[in-house]
């Protein structure tokens, strides 16, 4: 039997499960669907191009040079918070091996007893004391984890992401824990620079009509009325959008957890991560420390190296994959095997770990599933402190057309 070693360079982000997309070597990151992106960026690009060509050079020269400086560099600023919102991981959580799903459904199942023929089996939760608020985490049956507080599972990325907020398909991306205060940022820079456009471009029709007549003025600057039209319909929903999220943000909110109603006072439930201070609030979420990215999406994979056998060998390998071996077996004559063995270093699958947010909190784990558990917890509930619910049962995303 000869064999030969071949080996192949695989990075992480071309074995990801979920429906991103990734280029520059797993640089960039992106929901797959990136339609309303293209939009966005060329609505602004657009709208900037022509207020540069029509109103900026008669703008320098009768009112203020500052004028189009200022333009340039509210532009530049709109455009780099818009691209690190896109092309950022949102806070993406891995999910579970194999393996490690196989071990948390045998702990579940464990747990549970022998639920009888017909019956339902309770629900896959296991509860937290965040700031002296019990706060459920709900298991992600695609992911095959238990979600971390405030995580939500995206069904467009398909993916679970923490903090989740929303999925934003103006800027082609989820907005989660790591893009949010440049999501953040994105409007309110993008609320200015419409205000500013839309302002100058009144001021501009004023100054040249005084002259030539306001009918002549729109002959000779044609972009100005297409701009005038973009910036006052953009000016609604963005700056709307953005009192929105200072409101949420001042409260340490989510727009998940909004829309569900999640700290809304049902059940004596408030929100745990609340400073009670909307000073304090801002400061965490716009000046907070940033979060690495827990996927390692450039990082190599482990692979063990590929042999080649003759036809009639056996597979002796105990860690042969059929889905993995899928794409590199494309590029193998058919009679011989690629057989991966891929080792991914990884954090531990249940992540009830507190994350940097929840420091303060103190972790019980008070799960659980067992019936008698349930109904312990059920009739101790008076005395113990409110049940809250960050996620409904369905799995969650918030599309959000702002
Ligand atoms: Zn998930
Ligand atoms: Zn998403």
């Amino acid at each position: 039997m000869s064999a030969v070693m071949i080996t192949r360079k695989v990075r992480k982000w071309e074995k990801l499960p979920g429906k991103n997309t990734f280029c520059c070597d797993g640089r960039v990151m992106m929901a797959r669907q990136k339609g309303v992106f293209y939009l966005t960026l060329f609505l602004i690009v657009g709208t900037c191009a022509l207020f540069f060509a029509f109103e900026c050079p008669y703008l320098a020269v009768h009112l203020s040079p500052t004028i189009p400086v200022f333009a340039a560099l509210l532009f530049l600023f709109v455009l780099a918070m818009l691209l690190r919102t896109s092309f950022s991981d949102p806070g993406v959580l891995p999910r579970a091996l194999p393996e490690e799903a196989s071990f948390i459904e045998m702990e579940i199942e464990a747990a549970n007893g022998n639920v009888p023929a017909g019956q339902r089996p309770p629900p896959r939760i296991r509860n937290v004391e965040i700031n002296n608020q019990i706060v459920k985490l709900k298991y992600c049956y695609t992911c095959k984890i238990f979600r971390p507080p405030r995580a939500s599972h995206c069904s467009i990325c398909d993916n679970c992401v923490d903090r989740f907020d929303h999925h934003c398909p103006w800027v082609g991306n989820c907005v989660g824990k790591r893009n949010y205060r440049y999501f953040y940022l994105f409007t309110l820079s993008l609320s200015l620079l419409t205000i500013y456009i839309f302002t100058f471009n009144i001021v501009h029709v004023v100054m040249r009509s005084v002259d030539n007549g306001f009918l002549n003025t729109l002959k000779e600057t044609p972009g100005t009325v297409l701009e005038v039209l973009v910036c006052f319909f953009t000016l609604w929903s963005v700056v709307g959008l953005t009192g929105f999220h200072t409101y949420l943000i001042s409260l340490n909110q989510t727009t998940n957890e909004d829309i569900k109603g999640s700290w809304s006072g049902k059940n004596r439930v408030q929100n745990p991560y609340s400073h009670k201070n909307m000073i304090k609030n801002c400061c965490e979420v716009l000046c907070g420390p940033t979060y690495p990215s827990v996927l390692d999406r450039r990082g190599l994979m482990q692979l063990s190296p590929v042999s080649e056998f003759s036809a009639n060998d056996t597979d002796a390998s105990p860690c042969s994959s059929s889905t993995d071996s899928s794409n590199s077996s494309k590029t193998l004559p058919s009679t011989k095997r690629a057989i991966l063995c891929l080792h991914k270093p990884r954090p531990p699958p249940i992540r009830n770990n507190p994350t940097s947010d929840d420091l303060k909190a103190s972790i019980t784990d008070t799960a659980h599933t067992s019936p008698a558990h349930s109904q312990a917890e059920e009739s101790s509930a008076a005395k113990t402190p409110p049940l809250a619910t960050p996620e409904t049962d369905a799995e969650a995303s918030v599309a959000k057309s702002h």
